[in-house]
This record gives structure tokens, sequence and C-alpha cells, in this order.
């Protein structure tokens, strides 16, 4: 048996579940037929140069989750090809009910082509499923797998039952992640208590010397329409990304609501913030706007749903805290905006995962919001900034002025730094 060890591995857990009606689990799409491995995309466009320059603004390192840039390399890249090796498991006492290729389809091609059209290109990421299930050697419980557990022992010995399963059919090290999807009928419903689970940030012996490891885990079925942007997320911590929503008590349950797949992964699908997009290699230089100096400047954005121009503005008050700006509309990938926009946060490189590294600012506070579904938070919903208003900053002395709009989407913001913010 080869031997496994993971040394530092980091948990993070998916949002804790907001459903307050649950509706009827939607049966999942026929499957299509899937070929045992899928063939190679078109290459990605060329790579973005990392994050660079006074907004660069970097983080403490180590295994956990943070905002800073670049992301430290015991993380997965996020640009260029990634290949993910995704298996399947079921259990004695929760044989699978359906095939691999159902299972499959619930979260391919679309995790695929999400993280495709949210980095513009910039992402290739390619799965290679094996398609057949694996049956763990003993019932579910004997593996005390369970919210927030270490990735010691149960899910080890998870791990290492995959590994001696898959053997030499595949070299798990040269992949950037693995994804594990369970059988639904394992466990709890995600609609009871949220399993799925990134262990990230370590290294793993696979038999050819330690490398960096990550692997996703998913549990159940999430409810609404774009149920696999669960593995979306868990993937999101492979690549480094924080959780958004509040992992323990004592502080709000969100702090970025349905604007980043890393704080709401239920519900109608949402894009990924600016400053993510930057941090996982999304944009190029000419794409940030920076204002490091004391002044005003005008900036041009171009909302996030579109390729091409400028999406973020970024405004550092701090070694390890800036002030962030976008232009948010409805798209594809943003299905929820109902109040298109600039929205405006507050980035914190040093702030732990689980506990408000990035904090939106809400434009309208104690309004009931303008989105209505119970996996979206509605006072979030509407915080965009709109023209005619001016977000201001007194602790940082930072304003951002909302000029106009285009017919294109395009929004004018005026950013002052320093003491004529006011
Ligand atoms: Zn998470």
């Amino acid at each position: 048996m080869k031997r496994i060890s993971l040394a530092a591995a980091a948990a993070a857990a998916t949002t804790t579940v907001l459903l307050a009606a649950l509706t009827a689990l939607a049966a999942p799409a026929a499957p299509a037929a899937l070929a045992a491995t899928v063939p190679p995309a078109a290459a990605a466009d060329a790579v973005s140069a990392p994050p660079s320059g006074p907004c660069a603004l970097s983080g403490p390192g180590g295994a956990y989750q943070f905002e800073g840039v670049p992301t430290p390399g015991n993380f997965r890249t996020s640009s260029g090809a990634v290949k993910a090796y995704t298996v399947f498991i079921d259990f004695p006492d929760a044989p699978a009910e359906g095939t691999p290729q159902e299972r499959y389809a619930e979260f391919f091609p679309a995790v695929a082509d999400y993280y495709g059209k949210s980095s513009y290109g910039k992402m290739d990421y390619r799965s290679t499923p094996r398609l057949q299930w694996i049956r763990m050697s003993k019932p579910f419980s004997a593996y005390g797998i369970d919210r927030g557990v270490p990735f010691q022992p149960g899910y080890e010995a998870v791990t290492r039952e995959i590994v001696a399963a898959v053997g030499d059919e595949a070299d798990l090290g040269s992949y950037d992640v693995l994804n594990v999807l369970a059988t639904p009928n394992a466990g709890p419903p995600a609609t009871e208590k949220v399993l799925s689970v990134t262990f990230a940030g370590g290294y793993m012996d696979l038999g050819k010397g330690s490398v960096p490891w990550a692997g996703s885990f998913i549990w159940s079925r999430q409810t609404g329409d774009s149920a696999w942007r669960v593995l979306a997320h868990e993937n999101g911590h492979a690549f480094g990304l924080p959780d958004l929503y509040a992992t323990r008590s004592g502080y709000p349950p969100h702090f970025a609501g349905h604007w980043d797949p890393m704080d709401e992964d239920w519900g109608p699908t949402n894009d990924f913030m600016a400053w993510h997009k930057w941090k996982l290699g999304w944009l190029d230089a000419d794409q940030v706007g920076c204002q490091a100096e004391d002044g005003t400047r005008e900036f041009t954005l171009s909302p996030l749903s579109v390729s091409g121009g400028v999406k973020l503005v970024a405004v550092p008050v701090s070694a390890n805290e800036l002030i962030t700006v976008e232009a948010r509309t409805k798209g594809e990938l943003d299905a929820a905006v109902c109040r298109p926009g600039v929205l405006i946060a507050t980035v914190s490189t040093r702030v732990n995962t689980g506990t408000g590294p990035v904090r939106v600012a809400d434009s309208t506070p104690g309004s009931e919001g303008c989105y209505t579904d119970p996996n979206v938070s509605a006072d979030f919903s509407d915080a965009t900034f709109t023209p005619g208003q001016t977000y201001t900053d007194t602790r940082n002395n930072v304003s951002v002025q909302v000029l106009g709009t285009d017919d294109d989407g395009t929004y004018r913001v005026r950013v002052t730094k320093g003491a004529d913010a006011g």
C-alpha cells in the first residue's frame, strides 16, 4: 500500500445551509455519453502575469487561505491548464444508486465551462473522470466524516483507498486537484448539513515523493439551478481562495452575499469578485487600476460579465487592506444581479478564511434587497452603488463617486484618496 502523509492540510467547509424552505431535488440531467477521458480543450489564452505593483498586497502565507497576492505556491495553479482527476466513491451501507456517468453529469461540463467563462479563457479546466464507483472498505460512519473534521484520520483513510484503487491507472501527482464525488445517498442531505470540503495548501506523498496536493470532496446534492457550483466553490479553495461567509460564531453570517461563490454557492449562478479574478491570474495588468497615491482619478469600469476592459480598481489603505471597486451587471454568470452598479468592498489580506477577509459595502443598509430567493442574501442583493451615489470611507479617507453609466454597461467612477475624500 502506498504511504500517504499530508502535512498542514487546511480544511475549508462550504457554505452554511441557507434554505428556509426546501424544494424537492430536481432529477439530474440525463447523462450525456461520456468518454473515459475528456479530450483536451482548446489551449487557454495567454496566461496573465501574477499580480504585482503597489496594490498587490501579500498575505501571511501558510496552509490557510488568505486574500493576499500572489497566491502561495502550495496552492494549485488557477490559470492556464488546470488538470483535475475526478473519482466516484460509494460505501457498503450506501451503495451507489446511479451510474458514475450520471453523477459526473451533475458537475461536468458545467464546472469546467464556468471556470472557462469566469476566467475569460485564462483557465483551461480539464477533468479526467474515472467512471467507476470505488467501493470504500467500511461503512460511511466508520470514517467519521462530519462537517469541520480534519483530514486525519477519516479523509486520509478515504484518500488512501482511492489512491490504492486508482493504482497505476493514473499518475495522481501529475494532476492539480483530485475531485471526489461521493454517491449522494452517503451521509446527510446537504439541505440538513453540508459536508463538502476541500483540503488544500498541503503536501502529499502519492508514491513518487511529496507534492502539493488538493482534494475536493463533494457529498449529497445542493438544490437550485446551479447546484454544480459547490464544486466550483471547493475548487476555489484548491486555488487558494478563502471562505467569504462566516465559518465561526460571533460574526454576521455573510460578508459578501451573492457577489462571489466563495460566500454563496447555492441558488442562481454568480461570478467571482474582481479581486479574486486578479488573484486567480485572470486579469491582465491593464485591466486593474491601482490608486496607491493620494489624489483623484477617474476610471471607466467594464462589467465583470463581459470580456475586456478595466475590471478592478484597487485603493490600498494599509499594508494589508484595500478598497476594491468593480462593475456588476446581469450576465450569464451573474444571473442574480437585480441592481446593476458599482460594487465596493474592503479586502483584508491578513484576515483568515471564514472571518470576513472580504466585506462588501452595502449602499442600502437595512433594505429588504431586490432579489427573492432563500439562497441569496437579500440584504446584500442591492448593495451596489448607482450613478449619483458616493461611497465614503472616512476612516481611510477614500471616496468613490459613481459618475454615470453607458449603454454598454460600463460605469465611470471618480476615486479620491487622501484628505480631499471628505
Ligand atoms: Zn468553502
